[in-house]
């Protein structure tokens, strides 16, 4: 099964808007098994649209549409599709009663437009938005021997991926199903890099033909991707767990979870919960990124207490009263720097354990270090505090950021 992605607007096309819906919908294909063989973007005009239909259903089976179905004159993207396929529109009643609460609870007026969003296409199977007001909808269609699915959704990356997830994909999983089932399972490791990975896994990687194993990298971080070709989900998935637990055992040092989307902060919360800690930092150059990364976190008010984001030196001698001298005699981008910050946050919060970063992000250097230059320390009761020096340079200033970020989770 081939797949097209058409993301619709003209905000896109200018370039005021990243095209992340393709990169989601890509994304979650791929993890049961679906590859994405063309994506393209239009703006909000019908001769376009229907061009790029006219080419997608040339070549494509699975035709994903997104954006356009609010209830503005621009947003055309159903009436082009409707008529590509030379069907009717008409309101979906359950849609519609949607929009029409939503108005009435918010003490507004309905405009004419505002029905649109409720529109849908005769012989589609329409999807509810549990999470805005338009309407999406699947249409199937037979053409030149062949069954072509077009997925409309809309442009709201939110109402998007909601849709995506809940509607879409178990139905595409239906249809694929009749062909044979392909899951994914991905693990991820954080501080090895491309080639010792491969190294580790040769042996599996020449062997293994179903499932199939390959590797993908970022900064500091490799994400292991499984896919496997079966009859039943059921079957698949037991054979990835086996897979994946094998293959665990061989990075237990860098195993930072499972999961597409699996973030090392989430994996740190939940780390701290599972040993009953409590943490707090002291930042620097980050400017409150870690405690931002970590809190992002559900469930992250259990374990995480707070921190100091003492961006200037003098903040570092105010809130957490690190003496001057020790300030000058070490400069403030230095190991000593790094451990007061993390012992003190560590006294002054109560906490189990306290990260502190201090460190030039660059691009500029300060007093005599270079960008990139970065210590990063981690106090614990009971326990000498661990520093660790930094040198990440030729970088720019937001990856000296984050790989800091990164590091210091790494000593927690
Ligand atoms: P609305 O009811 O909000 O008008 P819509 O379905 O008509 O929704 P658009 O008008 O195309 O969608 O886009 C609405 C907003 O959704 C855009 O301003 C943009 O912020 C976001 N958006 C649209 N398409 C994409 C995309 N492909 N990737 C990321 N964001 C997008
Ligand atoms: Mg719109």
């Amino acid at each position: 099964m081939k797949a097209e992605i058409i993301a619709v607007g003209t905000e896109l096309l200018m370039g005021y808007i990243v095209n992340t819906n393709a990169s989601d919908i890509a994304q979650e294909l791929l993890d049961i098994g679906i590859g994405t063989y063309y994506q393209s973007v239009v703006g909000d005009n019908s001769d376009r649209i229907n061009e790029a239909l006219e080419i997608a259903s040339s070549r494509s089976d699975l035709i994903f549409l997104s954006g356009g179905l609010g209830p503005t004159e621009d947003d055309i993207t159903k009436q082009v599709l409707a008529e590509f396929l030379g069907e009717e529109l008409y309101y979906d009643k359950k849609q519609l009663e949607r929009v029409e609460t939503y108005f009435k609870n918010q003490n507004r007026e309905m405009t004419k437009n505002n029905y649109r969003q409720a529109l849908t296409i005769k012989g589609g199977e329409t999807i509810l938005n549990d999470m805005g007001l338009a309407a999406g909808l699947i249409y199937t269609q037979e053409k030149n021997n062949k069954t072509i699915y077009y997925i409309v959704l809309p442009g709201p990356p939110f109402e998007m991926k909601h849709m995506l997830n809940e509607h879409v994909k178990p139905y595409i999983r239906s249809v694929v199903a009749k062909q044979g089932v392909i899951s994914s399972k991905y693990i991820n490791l954080y501080g090895v890099g491309e080639s010792f990975v491969a190294d580790k896994l040769s042996d599996l990687i020449e062997t293994q033909t179903n499932p199939t194993i390959a590797i993908y990298a970022k900064p500091k971080r490799v994400t292991i991707r499984l896919t496997y070709n079966s009859v039943t989900y059921e079957e698949s998935e037991d054979v990835l767990d086996e897979l994946a637990e094998q293959i665990r055992q061989r990075f237990t040092k860098h195993f930072i979870g499972y999961g597409s989307e699996q973030l090392f902060e989430k994996f740190i919360v939940d780390e701290l919960k599972k040993h009953n800690k409590t943490l707090s930092a002291a930042e620097s150059l980050t400017g409150g990124l870690v405690l931002e990364k970590l809190t992002n976190t559900p469930g992250a008010g259990d374990v995480i207490v707070g921190g100091f984001v003492t961006y200037q030196t003098e903040q570092k001698v105010k809130m957490l009263g690190i003496p001057e001298e020790i300030i000058k005699e070490h400069t403030v981008v230095s190991a000593k720097v790094a451990q007061e910050m993390a012992e003190r946050t560590l006294n002054l919060t109560g906490s189990d354990l306290a990260i502190s970063l201090t460190g030039v992000a660059g691009p500029r250097s300060l007093e005599g270090h270079p960008p990139g230059k970065v210590f990063v320390a981690l106090a614990a009761r009971n326990h000498p505090v661990q520093v660790e020096e930094l040198n990440i340079s030729n970088k720019p200033r937001h990856v000296v950021r984050e790989v800091a970020e990164f590091e210091v989770l790494n000593l927690v």
